[in-house]
C-alpha cells in the first residue's frame, strides 16, 4: 500500500488498494452518469460561503446567520430569517439551502419509536435513512452512498451496486430531517433530541471518505457551525476498507469505528464479503486494533448471523481467539440476525445457535451483545427498503 493511497481517497467511490485475488467493486450500470448534486452550504468551505454571499451583495457576517439558520434552527426555510434583508431572503435560501431529499414513504413500527424514511435524491436515487429512538437515546442510521460496490451476497444493498457517492449536503440533509422530527415530537415519546448518528445504511463509508468526514465535522461542531452532537456518539462502520481506517486513526476524532466482519477466517469471509481478497481479516484486525490504542474507544465488530454458514461453535470459538490474540477488552462484538433477502440462501440463525455464539464468546471475556433488530418487521436491514422500491419503480 502506497503512502498515496492513504492520503488520498478516490470520490468515484471505487476502493483504493492493489487489486488481487479477484475483488472488483460491484458498479450500477449507471455509476458516476448521474451528475453531481447541487451545491449546499455545508459542501462548501468558509471561504466559499463568504464568496457566494459577497455574490449576493450582502456582507460576509450573513455567513453566520445563515449557518445560524441551518444548525440551531434546523431550517432552510426563508420566510423564517427575521434577521435577514427581506429582499434576500428568498435568493439566499436557493443559494444556500437547495432541497436536496425528497421525502418518498416513511415506514413507522415498534409503537412509534422507529421511522424508516426512504428519500429521493435531485438525480431520482432513492436512499434510506432510519430513526430510532430508546430510552436514554436517539439513533439515527444514515446512508453515505447510493448503492453499495461490496457485493455482499447476502445484502439486498449489495445486489444494486455502486451508483455514486452521495455529497456532504445529501449525508447532512438526512441528520437534519431527523433532528426536525425529534425536536417537532414526531417520534413516539414527545419532543427530544437526535443523540446518536451511526453510518450503517446504504453504502460503504469508506468508499466517500471526504463527504463523509466533512459530515461527521458537522455533525459534531457545537451550534451554529454544526449540529452539536457529540463525535462519541457517532459511529463509522466500514466492511473492511483498510486504508479508510489508516486515515481515519490519523484524523484523531473520538468517533466509535465498526468493523463489520461476518466472518473469523479468511476463507469463509472470501466469499460472505469480497472485499475481503483485497483486505484479508489480519489486515483488517491489525488496522482496528490500530484504531483502538489510538482513539482509547472499544471497536464494534458487526456479525450477520446466517444459518448454517458463520453461526456454529467453531465460528464463535475461532471469533474469540482472533480477538483477544489483540488483548483484552478492545472490542464490542454485536452479533446481529440476519434478515434475509426474500429468496436467497442466506437465513437467519437459529435462536438456540445465537445464544450458543454469544455465550461462547462470553466465556472467552469478549463483551458482545446480540443487537437488537429494530425496523425488521418494516423491511429493517440495510438497503432492503430502497431496493424493494427501485424494483417497484
Ligand atoms: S453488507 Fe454493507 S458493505 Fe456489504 S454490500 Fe451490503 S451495504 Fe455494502
Amino acid at each position: 500500500m502506497s503512502a498515496a493511497d492513504l492520503v488520498e481517497q478516490p470520490e468515484t467511490g471505487i476502493t483504493p488498494g492493489v487489486e488481487k485475488g479477484g475483488f472488483r467493486d460491484v458498479l450500477a450500470p449507471d455509476h458516476a452518469r448521474r451528475g453531481k448534486p447541487p451545491l449546499h452550504f455545508v459542501d462548501m468551505s468558509h471561504a466559499e460561503r463568504i464568496t457566494s454571499v459577497q455574490a449576493l451583495g450582502l456582507p460576509k457576517f450573513r455567513v453566520q446567520q445563515l449557518a445560524n439558520h441551518y444548525f440551531n434552527h434546523l431550517s432552510t426555510d426563508s420566510r423564517t430569517y427575521s434577521d435577514f434583508p427581506a429582499a434576500k431572503r428568498e435568493e439566499a435560501a436557493q443559494q444556500f439551502f437547495p432541497n436536496l431529499i425528497t421525502e418518498v414513504t416513511r415506514q413507522v413500527a415498534d409503537n412509534g419509536t422507529t421511522i424508516k424514511t426512504l428519500w429521493e435524491l435531485f438525480d431520482g436515487s432513492r436512499i434510506e435513512s432510519v430513526l430510532m429512538r430508546y430510552t436514554k437515546r436517539t439513533t439515527l442510521c444514515i446512508s453515505s452512498q447510493v448503492g453499495c460496490g461490496m457485493g455482499c451476497p447476502f445484502c439486498a444493498t449489495g445486489q444494486l451496486g455502486l451508483t455514486r457517492n452521495m455529497s456532504t449536503g445529501e449525508i447532512l440533509e438526512q441528520v437534519r430531517a431527523a433532528a426536525v422530527m425529534m425536536r417537532d415530537g414526531q417520534v413516539a415519546g414527545g419532543p427530544g433530541r437526535l443523540s446518536n448518528v451511526v453510518f450503517m445504511g446504504m453504502g460503504e463509508p469508506m468508499g466517500n471518505y471526504k463527504s463523509v468526514l466533512a459530515a461527521v465535522r458537522q455533525m459534531s461542531e457545537l451550534p451554529p457551525a454544526g449540529f452539536g452532537i457529540s463525535a462519541r456518539s457517532i459511529t463509522i462502520s466500514t466492511v473492511g476498507v483498510v486504508p479508510g481506517i489508516r486515515k481515519l486513526t490519523q484524523e484523531g476524532l473520538p468517533v466509535r469505528l465498526a468493523v463489520s466482519l461476518h466472518a473469523p477466517s479468511d476463507k469463509l469471509r472470501d466469499e460472505l464479503v469480497p472485499m475481503n481478497r483485497r483486505f484479508n481479516t489480519t489486515q483488517v484486525l491489525d488496522a482496528a486494533h490500530d484504531y483502538y490504542l489510538s482513539s482509547k474507544r472499544r471497536v464494534s465488530i458487526e456479525y450477520a448471523l446466517m444459518r448454517g454458514i458463520n453461526d456454529q461453535a467453531e465460528h464463535a470459538q475461532l471469533l474469540a481467539k482472533r480477538l483477544n490474540h489483540y488483548g483484552d477488552n478492545w472490542v464490542h462484538v454485536n452479533p446481529i440476525p440476519l434478515n434475509p433477502i426474500e429468496g436467497s440462501r442466506w437465513t437467519a440463525s437459529k435462536p438456540e445457535d445465537e445464544q450458543q455464539f454469544l455465550e461462547i464468546l462470553h466465556r472467552a471475556g469478549i463483551t458482545a451483545t446480540l443487537r437488537d433488530t429494530r425496523g425488521s418487521d418494516i423491511d429493517g436491514a440495510c438497503g432492503q427498503l430502497a431496493a424493494k422500491m427501485t424494483k417497484q419503480a
